[in-house]
């Protein structure tokens, strides 16, 4: 099973007017407004998975300033859904501020029955300690729900990119280590805060939380593969490609330039996100079916 963690769907009239929406959403300005990056729509979305052999795909949509965007453009997500249910998983994108209701966003989709939340981001000022703070109802539900959390971080060196913004991973570790009921998904190697699951109090924050690989062959050499696999374990890698941004055979050429052997590229490239989508979590060395049962609680 392969499954594509991390693919963008925008709504239909933002693909249509691109350039109005940069200038009304600043955050959608500071990642769209360069030419270059793609706008897929479904019919695409579905042409990728179907020539690159991926059977299933994570889709969400981009965290707009305004919540009725937000809403049009998770709807949009989940017609998409609807329309194909064994391929498309969807994942709702929150309004970034707490004035537009994040809360009230999450708690509409995951009630609908979305199976995640994300991509979650700031792309206009970056992540703060008090933004990360504002999200703690929505991680609530989201423990709950036994429903994993997508947040886009980025890496604090290196060079700039449309989406670049500063995270504080004092922040991002604070509100892991206060949520532990929940999956966090760290996208894009998680800007690099894995590399300090070598010290055994960040590891021990870590235990739930994952990485995805999308970007990756923009930012890091493909020795990032076998790195991350020596820190995190081979479990905690979920490909995402950031489609319409890169193509699978891109990620295909960085596993193998790194060497990676068959059976952790096969739980990179699907096994690991198809057991955190069906609930299943190690605890103790067991593997637990939680979601929806009753031991969620107890745990
Ligand atoms: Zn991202």
């Amino acid at each position: 099973m392969i499954i594509d963690g991390h693919v963008h769907l925008l709504p239909r009239k933002v693909r249509r007017n691109r350039d109005r929406y940069c200038e009304i959403d600043r955050g959608f300005g500071a990642v769209y407004s360069s030419g270059k990056s793609r706008l897929a729509t479904d019919t695409d979305i579905i042409h990728y998975l179907d020539e690159s052999s991926i059977d299933k795909a994570v889709v969400f949509g981009f965290p707009w300033e305004k919540r009725d965007l937000v809403r049009e453009n998770n709807d949009e997500v989940w017609d998409f859904h609807d329309r194909n249910p064994d391929r498309i998983i969807p994942f709702a994108v929150l309004p970034p501020h707490p004035t537009e209701g994040p809360y009230r966003e999450a708690s509409r989709t995951l009630g609908q029955g979305f199976a995640g939340i994300g991509e979650l981001a700031m792309y206009h000022g970056g992540w703060s300690l008090s933004d990360f703070e504002a999200l703690q109802p929505s991680l609530e539900l989201a423990g709950a729900k036994q429903a994993p959390v997508l947040i886009h971080v980025n890496e604090p060196v290196g060079h700039h990119y449309p989406g670049k913004q500063p995270v504080d991973f004092r922040g991002l570790l604070h509100i892991i280590e206060s949520n532990p009921k929940v999956d966090f998904i760290l996208a894009h190697w998680a800007g690099g805060l894995f590399f300090y699951a070598l010290m055994p109090e960040v590891r021990a924050i870590l235990e739930r939380t994952y990485v995805d690989t999308a970007a990756s062959p923009y930012l890091y050499s493909s020795e990032i593969f076998q790195v991350a696999r020596i820190i995190l374990g081979p479990g905690k890698i979920l490909f995402g490609s950031d489609y319409p941004l890169l193509p699978f055979k891109r990620y295909l050429k960085e596993l193998e330039k790194a060497g990676v052997e068959e059976q952790t590229k096969g739980k990179i490239l699907g096994g690991n996100m198809e057991e955190l989508l069906s609930g299943e979590t190690k605890v103790g060395g067991f593997s637990l079916k939680l979601r929806g049962a009753t031991v969620l609680e107890n745990i």
